[in-house]
């Protein structure tokens, strides 16, 4: 490291520790405890698993979310995942984890907890064509294409399609699947989607 990367990285900080320092997590409904105060070291184990396994969100699923109902918990946390994809190393298997958590928190039942969570995805647009365009892996893609088509415009995605078709798995509607947690090959679950 030279002396000015050491004094940038003296001066960094980290988006989605900043995201997770704006929250009163305890404050915050869980499901299944008192409180939420146990998210944000969730979320810190979740953004640093390099493995599927590892990367199950046991301490969000049954707590913020849970199949289609979903706590208001789920707005800060889709604010920090958010953030947290936009860290350069971030696995795949945890960027999979949080794209499949954003995901679950728009298809919610609850339709003003699924609007909310929109608005949080929409602030960070670049950052879902970029995980498309990125061509990292094909499965996180298509969360990220389907986010896009839940929350941008529709000429957007459009063009998407036109642009990074052989970028995104080739069936994009599949059945939902039978089991709960995806594998390799994510296939799109709880979908409500029309089109
Ligand atoms: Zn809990």
């Amino acid at each position: 490291m030279t002396g000015r990367t050491k004094r940038q990285a003296a001066r960094s900080l980290d988006a989605m520790e900043w995201e997770l320092g704006l929250h009163d997590w305890a404050a915050l409904p869980c499901r299944s405890c008192w409180n939420a105060a146990h998210v944000p070291d969730e979320l810190r184990r979740l953004a640093l698993a390099r493995t599927t396994d590892a990367a199950k969100p046991t301490g969000i699923e049954y707590h913020v979310f849970q199949e289609t109902w979903a706590t208001w918990t789920a707005v800060p946390v889709a604010r920090v995942l958010m953030a947290g994809l936009t860290r350069r190393t971030l696995s795949p298997a945890a960027r999979h984890a949080f794209l499949d958590l954003l995901w679950s928190f728009v298809v919610a039942d609850d339709e003003e907890i699924a609007e909310a969570c929109k608005d949080v995805v929409r602030t960070g647009l670049g950052t879902l064509y970029e995980e498309v365009f990125s061509g990292r892996a094909i499965g996180t893609a298509m969360f990220a294409y389907w986010l896009l088509d839940d929350v941008d415009e529709p000429a957007r995605v459009e063009r998407l399609l036109r642009d990074a078709r052989h970028l995104l798995p080739e069936d994009l509607h599949p059945d939902p699947p039978d089991a709960a947690w995806p594998g390799p090959h994510p296939v799109r679950p709880r979908a409500r989607h029309t089109r």
